[in-house]
């Protein structure tokens, strides 16, 4: 699962653990982004959105972060990770991509978004009244490699999250604590 996690909330959290059971995955590696092209300005440094992640995932078993993008200095491709992740995977591992329903969206402007889907599955969480067979039939390569996973709705957003942390409101019950607390302490998002 990658994302820029600025911060990591409940609703990453919740696709992954249902991703982990739906497709019965031994492992959901949570990978953040180094420097995000398509989010230049304004985000968070890597080490502190590395370390929520790792703060938000430790009590899970099957969670671990991965620091590829983060190690890696410059703009990163989701397809150039994978093609890492999958040299280091012994033949046959069934790789998984997870993802929001606006990873769909977004995913015909990634680099080279054929090879993404060749490299992995996707796993889109939806809400129920998401038109996901309309997006999927526009995707070029999807067929048979992109799956639909219904999660409880969560409707919470590190945008919406960070703008809470600058109005004073609070994030309790958004975020894991440890995660709320960390983002106190360094004084994140004010
Ligand atoms: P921002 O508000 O800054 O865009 P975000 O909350 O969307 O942040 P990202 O780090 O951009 O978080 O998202 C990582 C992945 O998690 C994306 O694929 C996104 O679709 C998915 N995601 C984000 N929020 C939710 C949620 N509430 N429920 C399910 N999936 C989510
Ligand atoms: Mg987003």
């Amino acid at each position: 699962m990658g994302g820029t996690f600025d911060p990591i909330h409940h609703g990453h959290l919740v696709a992954a653990e249902e991703a982990r059971w739906q497709f019965e995955l031994d492992q959901v590696l949570f990978i953040p982004t180094g420097q995000p092209w398509q989010k230049p300005v304004g985000v968070s440094p890597a080490e502190d959105r590395y370390l929520m992640t790792v703060i938000a995932t430790t009590s899970n078993p099957a969670f671990a972060v991965s620091r590829i993008e983060v190690d890696n200095p410059g703009p990163t491709y989701t397809v150039d990770t994978l093609h890492r992740l999958r040299a280091e995977l012994p033949d046959g591992t069934r790789l998984l991509f997870i993802g929001g329903a606006d990873v769909v969206q977004q995913l015909p402007t990634w680099k080279e978004p054929e090879q993404v889907l060749a490299l992995a599955e996707l796993v889109v969480a939806t809400r129920p009244e998401f038109d996901f067979d309309g997006l999927v039939q526009t995707l070029p390569g999807a067929a048979g490699r992109v799956h639909r996973m219904e999660i409880p709705a969560l409707d919470i957003s590190s945008h919406d999250l960070r703008a809470r942390v600058a109005r004073g409101a609070p994030i309790e019950y958004l975020v894991p604590e440890g995660v709320a607390r960390y983002i106190q302490k360094r004084e994140l998002y004010r």
